[in-house]
């Protein structure tokens, strides 16, 4: 008689899950969290050649990703786990301990997660990039500090030109009394995309009077690779 367990199928790949099957994804999807292109640009991340431009602006020292997002399972897992699933959660931060970091990520004095207005967090419950920020600087042996904060709401903003209400929502400020005055400071984020969130985030850091900022993400969703 079969186990259940040998009928259950993946829920990535819809095939048996199989030995090493983990909170319902086979191994096999497992092992598409692809690490990116050996050749990348140390800035954007970003397979593009030396002479060329990076694709979209950049405005820190340092970045990089764990993971290429649409040649793998992040397109299923991180929507997945911004839905609860949070078995995916916890496999997902498994890998991350098991990721190689950027060498340069150790010579930063303090990890701060990009942060997500109260509201997301609270309906979540949890906030991934908060996760994976403590997860990194736990494992560099760096403080970690919430330094940033996103308004829950701008109210002053109905009645406003739409290009007005979006630059006031984008506004990231730094959390009353945390100084970054002369630190180096990484931020982290899940998912990075386009690089907008890093760079309010890099522009708030500048203006506190942070010495230099580097930006790693999970995951890097690229133009060239979506
Ligand atoms: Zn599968
Ligand atoms: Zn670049």
């Amino acid at each position: 008689m079969p186990l259940l367990a040998d009928l259950a199928r993946c829920r990535g790949c819809l095939g048996s899950l199989g030995t090493g099957a983990v909170a319902g994804l086979c191994a096999r999807c497992w092992s598409l969290l692809v690490p990116l292109p050996e050749e990348r640009c140390p800035l954007c991340a970003q397979p593009h050649g030396g002479g060329e431009a990076c694709a979209d602006p950049v405005a820190w020292a340092w970045g990089d990703a764990l993971w290429d997002y649409h040649a793998g399972l992040g397109p299923l897992l991180v929507p997945g786990i911004k839905r609860g699933e949070l078995g995916w959660l916890r496999a997902l931060l498994g890998r991350a301990e098991g990721a190689s970091l950027p060498p340069w990520a150790g010579g930063y004095d303090l990890v701060c997660p990009v942060p997500t207005s109260g509201l997301r967090r609270w309906w979540r419950g949890f906030d991934l990039a908060e996760q994976a920020a403590e997860l990194v600087a736990r494992r560099l042996g760096i403080a970690f500090r919430r330094v940033l904060r996103k308004p829950l709401l701008a109210r002053a903003q109905t009645g406003l030109p739409r290009s007005q209400r979006q630059r006031m929502g984008a506004q990231v400020t730094l959390r009353a009394g945390q100084g970054v005055r002369g630190a180096a400071v990484l931020v982290v984020d899940d998912v990075w995309t386009t690089g907008t969130t890093f760079l309010r985030c890099a522009g708030a850091l500048d203006r506190e009077g942070a010495r230099e900022v580097a930006v790693l993400a999970l995951f890097r969703a690229g133009r060239r690779s979506g």
